[in-house]
């Protein structure tokens, strides 16, 4: 089975850039207050998922393995 991920961004720390969602627009969208926020909270590991938390400016995104919550990214050190 396809492995999967939690998806959150911390509204307290998003600058609203956009990035993520022009990045992965089908994977996070922007609210009417420039609040990022995943389509959906569980999806399926995906690179572009991967690429807009990496891309984020303050690093507001961050993603978990769904299964136990292991960090994805930011990566644990
Ligand atoms: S890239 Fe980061 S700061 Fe920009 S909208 Fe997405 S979560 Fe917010």
């Amino acid at each position: 089975m396809a492995e999967r991920w939690r998806v959150a961004v911390d509204r307290g720390v998003c600058i609203g850039s956009g990035l993520c969602a022009g990045t992965a627009p089908e994977r996070f969208r922007l609210d009417a207050a420039r609040q990022a926020h995943p389509v959906e909270p569980e999806t399926e590991a995906a690179d572009g998922v991967l690429a807009a938390a990496e891309g984020c400016p303050v690093e507001a995104i961050a993603i978990t393995a769904a299964d136990g919550g292991a960090a994805v990214f930011p990566p644990d050190e």
